[in-house]
């Protein structure tokens, strides 16, 4: 009898086993919610303990176009490589991380230990690509004016130094600098016999222009250090002897190329050149992902090409990767209004350094503070100058009126236009203010421009249809007379009307708030360290240029980007290069 209830009792057991075996084996699905742009990104998963079967997005509300890319392709991505490692669609984190999160807590929802697909993907299991180590005693991340300035002054300091830059080419944002670099005490200045544009006047206006957000010690030594770095800049080849005032300033800080050239190219040019005097090596192509860290302080990044995943081992890091112009995703995350805006931005000003010195414990400041400039041609991105608002000519919306004072300050201006049908308006003007200006007779040449006889004519060219072709008709006569009464009693408009629009031929050309620079980013010191979110220094970290935050407050001054970078890529440069021969010099 005892026997049998032996056996009974095992085979029992054995069935148990089998039968919860099975159970586990068997694929099981659960739901899991993660926070994305605009509320809860739910997901469905099905998994068994070593795979994941399927994921699927059930409920979202992502930004079209943005996040809605994350949604269509990173749960395949994640299916097909079984793990949630997979790269974050770029331009799409926080969509990304929002399916992600939602996939664990699914995960978890259904018994099913998230772990295993957590694991880092190695170079071997990723397939293509292979393992390599470099050395170096800096890491530059980014080859725009803040990464080539630092580059050149650590090399200065004896320090081997090393250049990421993940575009094809160098020069990111800074390459479209047009104006000059705002300086000031120079010795530029005093030949042209300027006494009343010095440093205080210089702190004053920047701290002004940035409607009093900007860290006061960041813009003094900006300020302090200018006319150090202007001479410089003469040292290694790129005088900028010419000097003039500054848009919106009296005073003369603006310091450009003696034959005129656009500033950032000309930087550009000069600094690649230096780079190659010191056998700086820049590597292209070449994305830093992550920062390494040691003990709490950085000691060099990861990085990936087409073939290869990098580990640079180093012993400080400088972080010049510029702002996220052209990152929707994030600015829309401070801004929503922002996702109907072109960008004057290059490709890749996406905020990588931000996101990887976060990653790291970095403070971010004033990062919601984003510049718009209310005129960008939408095909091209193009500006269209404000010169030609103060020559005479208006802006108009889809249903043919004008909206706002169209010389108001660029955010307002920007905010109004937002606010119209499409998030877009026009810019009108006449055959007279084409007869002064070159800049307008450049846009139409590029093709930029509907043209009309009439206003009729040209408002149908423009596209406007119904109502508001009468209505831009009545709009333009109530502007001419506006102008000859001096009276803009709709919106207060009181200067660029010296001319009517009234000589024809009559043209539009369609615009939209461009966003022009990201103001915010990561926090930094005066000696261009990162400061932590304690607000303590990030050992072996610093940050120079448009990546870093609290330099231009809540608006740029025309001029500041340039100043920024080689003020603070020189400070950084030399820092991180100390740094770094001090830590050789004591593991010697
Ligand atoms: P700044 O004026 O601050 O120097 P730029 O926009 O001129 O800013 O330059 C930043 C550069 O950094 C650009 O050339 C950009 O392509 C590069 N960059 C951005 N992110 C990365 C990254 N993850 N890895 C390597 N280079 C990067």
């Amino acid at each position: 009898m005892k026997k049998t209830l032996t056996l009974f009792l095992s085979l029992a057991l054995i069935l148990a086993l089998t039968s919860f075996s099975a159970m586990a084996e068997e694929p099981v699905s659960g739901t899991g919610k993660g926070q994305g742009i605009d509320g809860d990104v739910v997901v469905k998963v099905t998994a068994d303990a070593e795979k994941i079967y399927e994921v699927e997005v059930v409920e979202q509300n992502e930004t079209p176009g943005i996040g809605s890319v994350a949604v269509e392709k990173l749960p395949a991505a994640i299916v097909e490589n079984n793990s949630l490692m997979v790269d974050n669609i770029s331009g799409a984190t926080v969509t990304s991380v929002a399916i992600k999160d939602a996939i664990v807590e699914a995960l978890n929802e259904a018994g099913i230990d998230p772990a295993p697909f957590q694991q880092e993907i190695s170079a071997e299991d990723a397939g293509e690509k292979t393992a390599e180590t470099l050395d170096c005693d800096v890491v530059i991340v980014g080859a725009g004016g803040a990464g080539l300035t630092a580059a050149v002054r650590a090399t200065q300091e004896g320090a081997k130094v090393l250049v990421l830059e993940k575009m094809p080419m160098v020069g990111g944002n800074s390459l479209k600098a047009s104006g000059g670099m705002n300086c000031a005490g120079t010795k530029f200045q005093e030949a042209e016999g300027i006494t009343d544009s010095g440093v205080a006047e210089f702190i004053e206006d920047t701290m002004n222009g940035g409607h009093q957000l900007n860290d006061i010690d960041l813009v003094t030594t900006m300020a302090e250090n200018s006319s150090e770095a202007v001479d410089w800049l003469e040292s290694i080849g790129a005088p900028l002897p010419k000097v003039a005032a500054t848009g919106g300033t009296t005073h003369k800080y603006l310091h450009s190329p003696e034959d005129g050239s656009p500033v950032g190219v000309f930087l550009i040019e000069k600094l690649s050149a230096a780079v190659e005097e010191n056998g700086i090596e820049v590597m292209l192509n070449t994305k830093a992902t992550h920062i390494l860290m040691e003990d709490g302080a950085a000691v060099g990044v990861m990085a990936e090409d087409d073939d290869h995943v990098y580990t640079v081992n180093a012993k400080s890091v400088i972080l010049a990767t510029g702002g996220f112009g052209s990152n929707f995703e994030l600015m829309c995350s401070f801004n929503p209004s922002l996702a109907n805006a072109v960008t004057t931005n290059h490709p890749g000003a996406t905020g990588d350094g931000i996101m990887m010195a976060e990653e790291v414990g970095a403070a971010t400041v004033d990062m919601d503070q984003i510049q718009l400039h209310p005129t960008v041609y939408q095909a091209t991105s193009m500006l269209v100058s404000e010169k030609m608002r103060s020559l005479g000519a208006i802006l108009v919306n889809q249903e043919g009126v004008r909206f706002c004072n169209d010389l108001a300050t660029r955010d307002a201006v920007s905010a109004a236009e937002l606010e119209q049908t499409g998030g877009y308006a026009y810019i009108i003007f006449d055959q007279n203010l084409v007869d002064h200006n070159n800049s307008a007779k450049e846009y139409i040449e590029k093709g930029m421009a509907s043209e009309g006889e009439t206003y009729e004519e040209l408002a149908e060219n423009m596209g406007l249809e119904g109502d508001a072709i009468q209505s831009f008709v009545e709009t333009m006569d109530k502007w001419n007379a506006a102008v000859a009464a001096g009276v803009d009693e709709e919106f207060g408009r009181n200067n660029g009307m010296d001319d009517d629009l009234s000589t024809a031929p009559y043209y539009a050309i369609q615009i939209a708030p461009g966003i022009h620079h990201t103001m915010g980013g990561i926090k930094i010191n005066p000696e261009a360290e990162v400061i932590d979110t304690d607000g303590n220094v990030i050992p072996g970290l610093y940050a120079a240029g448009e990546t870093t935050g609290g330099v231009h407050g809540g608006n740029r001054i025309g001029g500041n980007a340039v100043c920024d970078f080689v003020v603070f890529g020189r400070i950084a440069g030399l820092g991180a290069a100390d740094y770094a021969l001090q830590a050789v010099e004591e593991a010697a």
